[in-house]
């Protein structure tokens, strides 16, 4: 049956994406391979685990002295004002407050097509359209084209750099004066959610348009390379007059428990610990490249911790038959083709991926 998925061309049927829930049920509690969330598998530092211990005699307190820790510290790092820093859950929530708060007034919000939601799809859940602008030929945030779809209704433009879902990053000196232009007409919110995989994600950051006043969120998380998505802690940067704004919507950082803010605290800009995670991470996706030529895959080069590759099959099958044999990973669809989206895991989760592969490719 397997050989018989040959059919995978998009036209003349609708996209299939599996939803959330449709994957959700598809997914056992146990796999051999975790490859679906861009997590990082390499987990919390050992300082950040023994910070999680720490808190629990002390988790009957409220995390007021927390909060102000790990905002010390990132303000500290990045010379900004506390009160220019607004912590959250990790991002998605703030994200999310982020669109409703400036998609409750109508207007558009624009992003790129295809990229990461979260934003855009709450902002118009409240009223707000979405405007979706295609990708360039390289599978690249198309920064011309949405600049050229702002109009005077436009409340928030979103930028993921890397984007989720291809992985692609855009040139630094054009998002600069990408986001100079753009937050003189609206503001402009940039997820960095997977800055740190970048080679110099200091010289990547938009956190300096931010210092000299412009009209722009910067959001960053502890999901990805710091390695612990299920503890949940993210932060937006931005003047604090819009995070006043964008405060108003959420009780962001009274959401965040003690042991996860003890482990940010104890490993944030732990060099040492997220270079390795960076080494481990590039050798499994350099195992995984190879993979994929030799089974006659082309893939898009990826600046990230995944990595997107169009499929010779139906897609939505394609998840089946990677799930029943152990392997999760995720489907979607644009540019008339059908594509997989992979994690980097462990070495271990990305040779089970490439025996499920084989058999079914
Ligand atoms: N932004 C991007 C681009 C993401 O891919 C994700 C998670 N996949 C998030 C934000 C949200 O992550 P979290 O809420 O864990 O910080």
């Amino acid at each position: 049956g397997v050989a018989a998925m040959s059919e995978h061309s998009l036209k003349g049927r609708a996209p299939r994406r599996l939803t959330d829930a449709e994957f959700g049920a598809l997914a056992p509690r146990e796999l051999k391979a975790r490859l679906f969330a861009n997590e990082n598998p390499f987990g919390p530092s050992a300082k950040a685990k023994q910070a999680i211990m720490d808190s629990i005699a002390s988790s009957y307190q409220y995390p007021f002295m927390h909060l102000k820790e790990l905002e010390e510290k990132i303000s500290a790092h990045e010379g900004l004002g506390k009160d220019m820093i607004l912590l959250g859950a990790g991002s998605s929530p703030l994200l999310t407050a982020a669109g409703v708060c400036f998609g409750s007034s109508g207007g558009n919000v624009i992003s790129g097509d295809p990229s990461y939601d979260d934003m855009p799809e709450s902002a118009e859940k409240v009223g707000a359209q979405w405007i979706k602008v295609p990708l360039t030929a390289d599978y690249k945030l198309d920064l011309d084209a949405m600049e050229a779809a702002v109009n005077a209704d436009t409340k928030l433009v979103y930028v993921c750099n890397p984007n989720n879902p291809t992985a692609t990053t855009v040139d630094t000196d054009r998002l600069r004066a990408f986001c100079e232009r753009v937050s003189q007409k609206t503001t402009v919110f940039v997820d960095e959610a997977y800055i740190d995989y970048l080679p110099d994600p200091l010289a990547a950051t938009m956190v300096d348009g931010v210092k000299k006043g412009q009209n722009i969120i910067v959001a960053r998380t502890f999901s990805k390379l710091y390695g612990f998505a299920g503890l949940r802690v993210g932060y937006i940067i931005a003047q604090p007059a819009l995070l006043e704004k964008i405060g108003k919507v959420t009780k962001g950082p009274w959401s965040i428990s003690a042991p996860a803010l003890g482990a940010a605290i104890a490993s944030y800009q732990d060099t040492p610990y997220l270079q390795d995670a960076l080494q481990k991470t590039s050798a499994s996706k350099e195992y995984l490249y190879k993979v994929l030529k030799e089974e006659g895959y082309e893939y898009i080069p990826s600046a990230a911790n995944f990595v997107m590759f169009p499929l010779k099959m139906d897609g939505a099958r394609f998840v089946e038959e990677m799930m029943k044999r152990g392997v999760g990973v995720r489907n979607w669809e644009f540019n008339e083709k059908e594509w997989c989206r992979i994690s980097i895991g462990r070495m271990d989760e990305m040779e089970a991926f490439a025996t499920a592969f084989k058999e079914i490719s």
